[in-house]
């Protein structure tokens, strides 16, 4: 039999309002691991009204007794650590190694929610005027939800849920409906915390459920990640219905490689950024910009390194790259391989027929490389969210910057080099968000705002750090004379 699962609303598991289920797959399996229902808007509803009837109560419990909450919830997630591993492997695909990395991330964001406390202050002013007080105070403002997606399906919602209960508000999560498993022993684990009821609800589904977040007059402000269409979406509709809102969009992500850089540890760096989760990263390397000489040597290196890349199944501790999520997403990734070759790339590794033993239904997709890239190509300009790299040779610097910075994207840059000169510039002109030098993935820690411009994002506070403080609290102020 497999689970139905439920959502949970106001402290307790409860069927949706539905009769359709959307089955959950394992992609390299194909085995349905689950049904996730597709809640209407009034299973929305109900978490909101569970939500915002916590809030008073809850927003009065001492900000040191919330934050007590996480040291607990950590413990449990230690414990569970390599069960939630095994989840998110089973529900995405992607390897043990990778899956550990995610959960790691994931717990590292309740470490920073324990922090609260010591940042979540106001700042006062003696005699602003002649006898007046100025103070300001920070508030939380209500319930709060996250809109996930699919590739990072433990870490993305703990982005965003530790730090907006600490900070006194009340949550709900809508994870993606094709991995909703990883949140529900997250659920479950948060359960085991006796939380006051209402203070955090899932409600599970696709469509429906992530309108009616974006459009429920009772929730203040939304935290979305996903795709760009979608990020659009979600900041046009929470702004039309007054919310606060950050959303966090799509990628295509440029790594340039000078000619002074250490080839080695470049080429290592950049085979774990295109690579790793199979492509399926919002800061996966996809275009590798070779500066002059670097290309012949470079390009050598990745074809031989990608072509002893070891494909398989997720649990296998050997497998070093797993499946991508779905066989729509390995017809939309192949179909984007074949765009590449028919608009005039060489297709130097071609992973479109890779065969795993013992999983012959597994949506796999080998490591692909298309060389000889330009700027204009398809592969080039749009997000492929696969384990596909194209290649591309530009005469010098100044020119990888400006193709760089014609992408309509800005989530993440890399440089290679071993100038600091270069390093510099690099970091002062990319308009990107999340800059590595020789870092293949510039991806933000817990105390780090989540960085991402253009279209790869949508918003001015960000996610994490500092701005999900401010994103969660509300500076009231006060003016005080007393007479
Ligand atoms: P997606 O946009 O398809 O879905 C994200 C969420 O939105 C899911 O919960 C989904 O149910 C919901 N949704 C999808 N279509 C909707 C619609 N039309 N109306 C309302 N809700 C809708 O994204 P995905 O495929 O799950 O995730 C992959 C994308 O996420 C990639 O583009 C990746 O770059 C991006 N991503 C970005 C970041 C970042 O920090 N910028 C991080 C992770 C992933």
């Amino acid at each position: 039999m497999v689970k139905k699962l439920k959502n949970y609303i106001g402290g307790s598991w409860v069927e949706a309002s539905t009769s359709h289920y959307t089955p959950v797959i394992n992609p390299a399996t194909c085995e349905t691991i689950g049904e996730c229902p597709d809640s209407p808007a009034a299973d929305v509803d109900k978490a909101v009204q569970a939500a915002k009837e916590a809030f008073e109560e809850w927003r009065r419990t001492p900000v040191l007794s919330r934050a007590q909450y996480m040291y607990r919830f950590k413990a449990l997630l230690e414990d569970r650590f390599e069960d939630m591993v095994k989840i998110v492997v089973a529900e995405n695909g992607k390897t043990r190694d990778e899956a550990r990395g995610e959960v790691r991330r994931g717990i590292e964001s309740v470490d920073f929610a324990t922090a609260i406390p010591v940042i979540m202050r106001g700042y006062k002013t003696e005699d602003i005027s002649s006898g007046i007080d100025e103070t300001a105070e920070r508030q939380p403002l209500g319930v709060y939800a996250a809109i996930t997606p699919f590739n990072f399906p433990m870490m993305v919602p703990m982005w965003f849920l530790p730090t907006a209960i600490v900070c006194g508000n009340t949550y709900i999560v809508k994870p993606s409906p094709q991995t909703p498993l990883s949140m529900e022993i997250v659920y479950e684990l948060l359960d085991e915390l006796d939380l006051p009821e209402g203070v955090v609800n899932l409600v599970f589904g696709g469509k429906e459920s992530s309108m009616a977040v974006m459009e429920h007059p009772d929730i203040v402000g939304v935290s979305f990640v996903g795709s760009t269409p979608v990020a659009k979406l979600v900041y046009e509709t929470c702004a039309k219905h007054g919310k606060r809102v950050q959303a966090q969009g799509g990628a295509k992500n440029y790594i340039a490689v000078m000619p002074d850089a250490n080839m080695e540890a470049s080429v290592a760096n950049i085979m774990g950024s295109v690579y790793g989760c199979a492509g399926q990263r919002c800061l996966a390397g996809s275009v590798i910009v070779a500066v002059g000489e670097a290309y012949e040597p470079l390009k050598a290196e990745l074809v031989k390194r990608a072509g002893a890349l070891r494909v398989g199944y997720g649990m296998n501790e050997e497998s070093q790259m797993g499946t991508v999520i779905s066989a729509a997403a390995r017809e939309r990734i192949t179909g984007m391989i074949q765009q590449g070759v028919n608009e005039g790339a060489a297709l130097v590794l071609d992973g479109r027929d890779v065969k795993v033993a013992g999983f012959e239904n597994g949506t796999f997709v080998g490591p692909t490389i298309l060389d000889k890239v330009q700027p204009d190509m398809t592969v080039a300009r749009e997000e492929v969210f696969g384990p596909v790299m194209a290649i591309m040779q530009v005469p010098d610097f100044d020119a990888a910057v400006d193709v760089i910075n014609r992408s309509h994207y800005g989530n993440a840059a890399s440089l290679f080099t071993a100038s600091g000169k270069h390093a510099r510039e690099f970091k002062y002109r990319v308009r990107a968000g999340n800059i590595g030098i020789n870092v293949g993935v510039a991806a933000a820690t817990a105390s780090f705002p989540f960085g991402g411009q253009k279209d790869s994002f949508f918003g001015d506070l960000h996610g994490q750090g500092l701005d999900a403080l401010e994103f969660f609290t509300d500076k009231k102020i006060l003016i005080e004379r007393w007479l």
